[in-house]
């Protein structure tokens, strides 16, 4: 089957699910149509009472929610339970402010012959392609603002991930939302093809690899829908001479590690001054090697296995190329365990631009260490990947440090931090990081039709 849960740290198959019939898809097409005619004329005050009850019942249920996000993609159970959490917090966040951020806006008129308004009206069927590595999260970031909309949401979920994706459709239907408005699909490729071309979906919100960012923005192409692809990432975790190394290494290791090191806006690139390099190398190897692989269940566990055994052999075989390509791969702290499907952690070094290694991304425990020669240097460093997701920069001089942010190319940066996920801050890159943005108003507004109203009562001049 091609979806399945199978625990990435005992390797075992625990539940298989077929996938869906066409007729299933035409089904759930018509069901999410029927329930936008309805969902459209609710109002705000409606759909917050049900995204407020989402966000207790993922509350209520975090427990059992969390570990089934451990159980199908391996995450710490601890994390996975922040996860949850994160997520009752989007729909609170969507509960209190969608009637403010789509209220009508009163356009100032070039002439004082009319009067003109902007309205955000729901656009329909929206369909939402979302990846493994935070299977309640991605959903949350898409489904929150546009089911506050108005709109309708169809979802294939990665394949790893299928009871996740079903928890999170059955959480919605306890919430209180009409039958259709929220459907997970087992969906193959060729049927999120056949959605994309269906005159009732309106548009696209994909989360995941540029291999299926590209396919789908093709598909969406043609069939002239609107996309919004969140993608890949490497992001520049820039060290300034004057950064405190004691803080810096804390953040470093965080960064890189959290979620088993497989993050979009994972602190993938370290650049560190020369002056700081060796002492970062030393230091920053010491504190990698104080994490403890296990059962991602454990408390005192706090490296993860990878997703999949697939994606370690994957991340793996990415080392061996790098280093037949003149990078050193320095395998870090005690031995990770033979069961499960762990990689070891990993420190890479000597990895020079034109090693392939130098522009892609590395998704799980493996750090890249850069030497730049200053500042400048960093910066250059920093913007020269094909990625522009989130980074850092790390210096005491707070001013120093944002002007530094200011010329790096990225759609989000922090000063003294690995990229920060919250709940009322906007989500998303540039470059081949994708396009568009989740979250706050910009996120709620990316499928609404912006329609202008004018009242212009006057005289005809002929
Ligand atoms: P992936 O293979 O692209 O999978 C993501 C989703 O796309 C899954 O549901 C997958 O389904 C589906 N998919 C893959 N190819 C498709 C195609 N040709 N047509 C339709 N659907 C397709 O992504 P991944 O490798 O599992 O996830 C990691 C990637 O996502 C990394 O690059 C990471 O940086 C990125 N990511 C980005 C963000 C962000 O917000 N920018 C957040 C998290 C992750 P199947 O599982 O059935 O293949």
């Amino acid at each position: 089957m091609a979806y399945a849960t199978v625990n990435p740290f005992t390797a075992e198959q625990v539940k298989s699910f077929p996938n869906a019939s066409d007729q299933e898809i035409q089904q759930a097409l018509e069901a999410a149509q029927e329930a936008f005619d309805g969902w459209k004329t609710t109002t705000f005050s409606q759909r917050s009472q049900i995204l407020q009850k989402a966000a207790d019942l993922l509350r209520a249920e975090k427990p059992d929610l969390a570990g089934l996000l451990t159980l199908e993609m391996g995450k710490l159970f601890s994390e996975a339970q922040d996860e949850v959490e994160i997520c009752a917090e989007i729909f609170e966040y969507y509960a209190r402010h969608a009637e403010t951020l789509l209220q009508p806006e009163k356009l100032p008129a070039s002439d004082e012959q009319g009067e003109y308004w902007l309205k955000h009206e729901p656009l329909g069927v929206l369909l939402a392609v979302e990846p493994w590595n935070f299977p309640y999260y991605q959903v949350a970031r898409i489904i929150a603002p546009q089911l506050a909309a108005g709109n309708t949401v169809l979802l294939k979920h990665a394949s790893i991930v299928p009871q996740s994706a079903a928890a999170f459709e059955q959480l919605m239907r306890e919430a209180g939302l009409p039958s259709g408005a929220f459907q997970n699909l087992y969906a193959t490729k060729d049927q999120v093809e056949t959605m994309i071309h269906d005159p009732w979906v309106q548009g696209v919100a994909l989360t995941g690899s540029e291999g299926a960012g590209a396919s789908v923005a093709e598909q969406a192409g043609k069939a002239l829908k609107k996309t919004t692809l969140e993608l890949g990432g490497a992001d520049p975790f820039v060290v300034l001479r004057d950064a405190d190394l004691d803080k810096t290494i804390q953040w470093a290791v965080m960064g890189r590690h959290f979620n088993g090191g497989q993050v979009c806006t994972a602190s993938k690139r370290m650049i560190i001054d020369q002056h700081l390099y060796d002492d970062f190398l030393q230091r920053y190897t010491e504190a990698v090697a104080q994490l403890k692989a296990g059962d991602p269940m454990l408390a005192e566990t706090t490296l993860a296995p990878l997703s999949s055994q697939e994606a370690a052999d994957n991340l793996k075989s990415m080392i061996d190329e790098a280093v037949q390509h003149g990078a050193t791969a320095t395998p870090v702290g005690p031995a990770v365990p033979t069961q499960g499907a762990f990689v070891q952690p990993t420190i890479l070094t000597d990895v020079t631009p034109d090693n392939p290694a130098y522009y892609k991304e590395f998704f799980g425990p493996v750090s890249m260490l850069i030497r730049a020669e200053d500042e400048q240097d960093a910066i250059r460093i920093a913007n020269d990947s094909p990625y522009g997701l989130g980074g850092s920069v790390f210096t005491q001089d707070i001013e120093r440090g944002q002007k530094v942010a200011d010329q790096i190319s990225t759609g989000m940066i922090f000063i003294n931090h690995p990229t920060v996920i919250k709940p009322d801050l906007p989500f998303g890159g540039v470059r081949r990081s994708g396009y568009g943005r989740e979250l706050i108003g910009l996120g709620i507004k990316e499928f609404v039709n912006h329609k202008l109203v004018g009242v212009v009562d006057i005289e005809a001049p002929f």
